[in-house]
């Protein structure tokens, strides 16, 4: 049966290309690199058929509830929580979906067009890694780092103290905001450099770091690379940082993923002397052009060399975003999308922030769960 397509929330809120902010309060030590939020995304572009044969997600969506024609509250999936979590937030579900029909429709012609056509563009921190970490707040990639020079490590925690209010600061216009966030990026790379950052310390630093991958990361990459598709992982921290937390925390590449950071040159000491390209903050992920990406295994010396050429990734016009902020889902404003699924987790601030998130994204996972939900839904994109 045709079904009559409509506008999810999300796509109204994105086609009117509103700008939110959501404060990011937690500090662990260091910078913080907090995204405020800016986005404005195309809706889809053309009417969708429900699948004749409906996946496990899909199954799940329509057999909890009557399907509404304007929902208005999101609907929990209701699956069971990790035991880890508290027992407050054991009676929560874990995942919110605000638009069943939407997300049914857009599975269903992603998974009709195949895994040829499918790319994942993933935020790292709080995305690809847990927020929490035993107990405490976990560490960021651009957090964690310790450059073994005090006075430099303090100079960027003032410069913390200073930026971090503005840019939590929802009073502050975008644009001026936009400049602020490449003054503190700028300074921050160039205490970086004058305090004279090694490889050694940041290998140093991401051993001692409170940073883990969420379980089921290493299933959701190992499942898309059998598959051949291309994981973008896209973040406003530092390109070498997150490298180094792949190689220290999952012992292995992945011929399919590729980094879109900061990226840091070093000299043959050792000695970071320079950053390469255009400075990528919280405020303009959406602007950058993807050719900043480099293949992760190249500098975990993976002699199996290259994936996809990036002009066939390009041609995979249908996106699983994967965020913990409303503005990663800018992540994909250079690529001319068919379909895009957004699944944000939303950490933290959950009843202040579910209403926009669930909004904003077609999933919303809850209270820092694994990433089995996601290994579930890729699994019925690509069955
Ligand atoms: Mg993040």
């Amino acid at each position: 049966m045709r079904r009559r397509w409509r506008r999810s929330a999300a796509d109204d809120i994105l086609s009117q290309g509103k700008q939110t902010q959501t404060p990011y309060s937690k500090r662990e030590g260091g910078i913080r690199l907090a995204p405020a939020h800016h986005f404005g995304m195309r809706p889809m572009t053309s009417p969708l058929l429900l699948s004749p044969s409906p996946c496990r997600l899909l199954r799940r969506l329509f057999s909890r509830a009557p399907r509404r024609r304007n929902p208005t509250t999101p609907r929990p999936l209701g699956r069971r929580l990790p035991a880890s979590m508290s027992s407050s937030s054991a009676r929560a579900p874990d995942s919110v979906v605000a638009d069943a029909d939407a997300l049914a429709r857009k599975v269903a012609a992603i998974r009709a067009a195949g895994p040829a056509k499918l790319q994942v563009i993933a935020d790292f921190d709080g995305t690809l890694t847990r927020y929490w970490y035993d107990g405490s707040r976990g560490q960021s990639s651009h957090g964690l780092l310790r450059q073994g020079n005090e006075e430099f490590d303090a100079k960027r925690e003032a410069l913390f103290e200073h930026y971090h209010p503005i840019e939590i600061n929802p009073d502050i216009p975008l644009l001026e905001k936009a400049k602020l966030m490449e003054e503190w990026w700028g300074k921050t790379h160039g205490l970086l450099i004058e305090g004279g950052l090694t490889q050694n310390a940041i290998k140093k630093s991401v051993a001692d770091a409170a940073i883990a991958f969420r379980d089921g990361v290493v299933e959701l990459f190992e499942f898309l690379e059998a598959r051949d598709i291309p994981v973008l992982v896209f973040s406003a921290g530092l390109a070498d940082i997150i490298e180094e937390v792949f190689r220290q925390k999952l012992h292995r590449s992945f011929k399919n993923i590729k980094i879109v950071s900061n990226r840091m040159v070093f000299n043959e000491e050792g000695s970071l002397v320079a950053f390469k390209g255009k400075t990528i903050h919280v405020l303009n992920k959406n602007e950058h052009s993807l050719d900043m990406a480099a293949p992760v295994h190249d500098s975990l010396g993976d002699p199996n060399g290259s994936i996809d050429d990036y002009s066939l990734v390009k041609k995979r016009t249908n996106v699983l975003l994967l965020g913990d902020h409303i503005g990663d889902l800018g992540m994909s404003d250079g690529l001319n999308y068919e379909n895009r699924i957004a699944a944000g987790f939303l950490n933290t601030n959950i009843e202040k922030s579910l209403k926009d998130y669930s909004k904003a994204f077609d999933i919303v996972y809850l209270n820092d769960v694994s990433m089995r939900g996601v290994v579930e839904l890729v699994s019925d994109l690509c069955p």
